[in-house]
């Protein structure tokens, strides 16, 4: 009995020291609420600087305006197309959307692979390319013979001056085609659909992912004021005052707004709290400078994170007994979904064991037990990055409607998101904690955002049809 004791005690301790340890070894990546009130405030003024007129062109939070006015009504209706790249796997859809007393949308839908032929080529390729998918799809649901509305998510930060054009300001994440940006992706898709006589498509709208997923809850929630991707990549968007945004004429109603929140921070506002880390992990990436605030945060990064850390940890002989294996020295060969893998309840431990061995390490006890903690702070950090820059969205909107308390909706969505097991938990908590004048619902869009990219354009439609009556 004593002894069960004393090894109780003895593995408690052990665990202690090790987490002790990885604390101290990244302190700075652990940010108490009161950085994380400071980031707040930051972004507040970063999203005030973008939506002026004068300050835009130098903002590094774009705030662009995505012409899409209102969260859906309920009276949509008709078949559409959807197209979905961008996020972490490229989508055909069918949506239909029937008014029927209760509202009903069925979909169907199929994944084409995006090659790195594709997403590294040029222009005229990819988009090619996402015609022959188009028209791949369309012959095998058999529906070749309709005309369709189509609506494009395209998860790329796009100047936008109609709900049909989209000038591509930069690639982020891991696309880098020649010959796109600063080119209008509406009128190059319609471009190759033209030379496919056999797709009838009409393409009405081009919506960021972040628009599609608020328009997706919108559909189920009518509370719904903003849209979170937390993916491949990170963003959010949210419904505007039209009196504040200078870019577009007009000062009645709303405009939902995609902050590109990505961005924050490329202009050195946030290099205070980035770290060696951070940088590595910038200078290794395909756009250098760029999506700073992202690289902090999503899918496509956090595994690398990991990966950095744990390299100069075993060069400093606090893990592995110093020993390196090749794996270890490799880019990417820890991923995110590895990240998860290592945090999950119960099975956690075990699984950082056998991942640390297919990556040829020969763990400890004490090595998982820092290993796991790791992926701790670094998912948790990116879970209260989040969170500030999303509490920062939610004040602006209590303040938009001068209410004391604000009672609202955010439509959320991203791989990040949906398969890492703490994650959700903790970034409802930490925004409950810097925002507790919002009383905040989160919802999944469970059926992603080309649903939300249908509605938009089922409301394009309806549009088009009155103008030509
Ligand atoms: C893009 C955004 C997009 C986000 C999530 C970012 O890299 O710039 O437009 O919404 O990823 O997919
Ligand atoms: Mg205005």
């Amino acid at each position: 009995m004593f002894a069960v004791h004393l090894l109780a005690f003895y593995f408690t301790k052990l665990k202690e020291d090790q987490i002790k340890k990885v604390d101290r070894f990244l302190y700075h990546m652990r940010l108490s609420d009161d950085v994380l009130l400071d980031v707040m405030t930051r972004f507040q003024a970063e999203m005030v600087k973008g939506l002026e007129r004068d300050a835009h062109p130098t903002a590094a939070v774009k705030m662009l305006p995505t012409f899409v006015r209102s969260i859906p009504d309920g009276s949509e209706k008709g078949d559409f197309l959807a197209l979905d790249l961008g996020g972490s796997k490229f989508r055909v859809l069918k949506v239909k959307v029937s008014e029927d007393g209760k509202q009903n949308v069925q979909m169907e839908s199929q994944f084409y692979p995006t090659p790195k032929e594709i997403t590294h080529g040029n222009g005229t390729e990819l988009f090619d390319y996402v015609a022959d998918c188009l028209a791949d799809f369309m012959e095998t649901k058999n529906i070749k013979h309709k005309k369709f509305p189509l609506g494009f998510t395209f998860s790329f930060p796009c100047i936008q001056t109609k709900l049909d054009e989209g000038v591509l300001l930069s690639w982020t994440k891991y696309f880098k085609v020649r010959g796109v940006q600063e080119t209008d992706v509406i009128s190059s898709l319609r471009h190759v659909l033209r030379k496919h006589k056999d797709v009838d498509v009409d393409v009405l709208a081009l919506v960021n992912d972040t628009v599609g997923t608020m328009m997706t809850c919108g559909y189920d929630d009518q509370r719904c004021e903003v849209g979170v991707i937390i993916g491949t990549g990170t963003n959010a968007c949210y419904m505007e005052e039209m009196s504040n945004i200078d870019l577009v004429e007009g000062d009645e109603g709303r405009m939902c707004i995609n902050t590109e929140w990505g961005a924050f921070g490329d202009d050195g506002s946030l290099d205070d709290l980035r770290t060696e880390f951070d940088r590595e992990i910038d200078l290794g990436s395909i756009n250098p400078g760029k999506q700073l605030f992202e690289k902090m945060i999503s899918g496509l990064y956090l595994g690398e994170l990991v990966r950095l850390i744990l390299l100069k940890m075993a060069k400093k002989g606090l893990l592995f007994n110093g020993k390196i294996s090749t794996a270890l020295r490799t880019k990417d060969k820890i991923e995110t979904k590895h990240v998860a893998a290592m945090e999950k309840h119960k099975k956690g431990l075990q699984n950082t064991k056998e991942i640390l061995m297919e990556l040829g390490l020969t763990p400890s006890e004490e090595d998982c037990i820092a290993v796991q903690h790791v992926c701790t702070i670094v998912s948790f950090r990116s879970a209260n990055l989040c969170a500030a820059a999303l509490a920062a969205i939610l004040t602006r909107l209590r303040e938009n409607k001068k209410l004391i308390r604000l009672r609202t909706t955010v439509g959320i969505d991203g791989t990040l998101y949906k398969t890492h097991p703490q994650y959700p938990k903790r970034l409802h908590k930490v925004v409950r904690r810097l925002v507790p004048n919002c009383d905040v619902r989160f919802l999944l869009s469970e059926s992603g955002s080309a649903k939300g990219a249908a509605m938009v354009t089922a409301v394009a439609c309806r549009l088009v049809s009155q103008r030509k009556q």
